[in-house]
């Protein structure tokens, strides 16, 4: 099964028909079909590993101040009770908490709505753990790369560069910023050459790396994503652009 991240960006791309939500849609029919989906989303990051482990997530409306239809987007995917038992199992020794409190958040289904619209495949949401460093997050998705085996499509969901303090709002069709582009192009060489360190250190890569992940929340999916990557895979870009100015829209296919 490949491995994907996903930029999410703005959560209307659930509800509208534009040039990324029409590129997941693709990718959905192109892809095998998974017996579950793991997605480790940037809305779910707090002190602690937690994995939802209800039959039937709810669907979380984690934002404020959008149009109502954004609201009444329902997700009715269920849960997979035994993979997150599965994942617990994996991460050992890691605390890693069976949560019936969560579902799943707009990081997870304002894209899965168009790459799996019938919402017939089974979704857990891993956290991430926002006390951990960068390589904790890469080497949880080394551990969780063993799922791939077992048919099981790892998602991360986040955005490489994800600055909203510069972020165009209303006017999409922006010139992106300079350090944006650079960074973005700099993860793609280092992604093409299968130099992770960089990326995993992605802190000491200056002043664009400053600019672009000014909180590590929508860049840490990533991690997870890389670390479950095999040697042999190959290396895909099928979702490109930059949203707002500030907003990669990047998705990563290994495999
Ligand atoms: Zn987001």
């Amino acid at each position: 099964m490949p491995t994907i991240f996903f930029g999410h960006g703005n959560p209307m791309n659930a509800i509208e028909q534009n040039a990324y939500s029409k590129r997941w849609e693709e990718i959905g029919r192109q892809l095998p079909r998974p017996s579950a989906i793991l997605c480790v989303s940037a809305h779910w990051y707090l002190p602690g590993t937690l994995v939802t482990a209800m039959a039937k997530p709810r669907t979380i409306h984690d934002f404020g101040g959008f149009p109502r239809p954004l609201y009444e987007v329902r997700y009715p995917a269920p849960g997979d009770p035994e993979l997150a038992k599965r994942v617990r199992t994996l991460l050992a020794p890691v605390d890693v908490e069976l949560d019936q409190h969560w579902g799943l958040d707009h990081g997870t289904w304002s894209v899965l709505c168009h790459v799996f619209p019938e919402a017939n495949v089974p979704v857990v949401q891993l956290s991430i753990d926002e006390t951990q460093p960068a390589e904790f997050h890469y080497e949880t998705g080394k551990r969780l790369g063993a799922l791939r085996e077992e048919d099981v499509l790892l998602i991360g969901s986040g955005n490489i560069v994800h600055n909203l303090h510069t972020f165009a709002w209303g006017r999409h069709p922006v010139e992106p910023f300079d350090w944006a582009l650079r960074f973005e192009q700099r993860a793609r060489e280092l992604m093409l050459a299968g130099d992770d360190a960089p990326l995993v250190g992605y802190e000491q890569l200056g002043r664009d790396a400053m600019l672009s992940v000014p909180t590590p929340d929508h860049y840490l999916p990533l991690l997870y994503i890389l670390g479950a990557r095999r040697e042999d895979d190959a290396v895909t870009f099928p979702v490109e652009g930059v949203d707002g100015g500030s907003v990669s829209m990047l998705t990563v296919r290994f495999g």
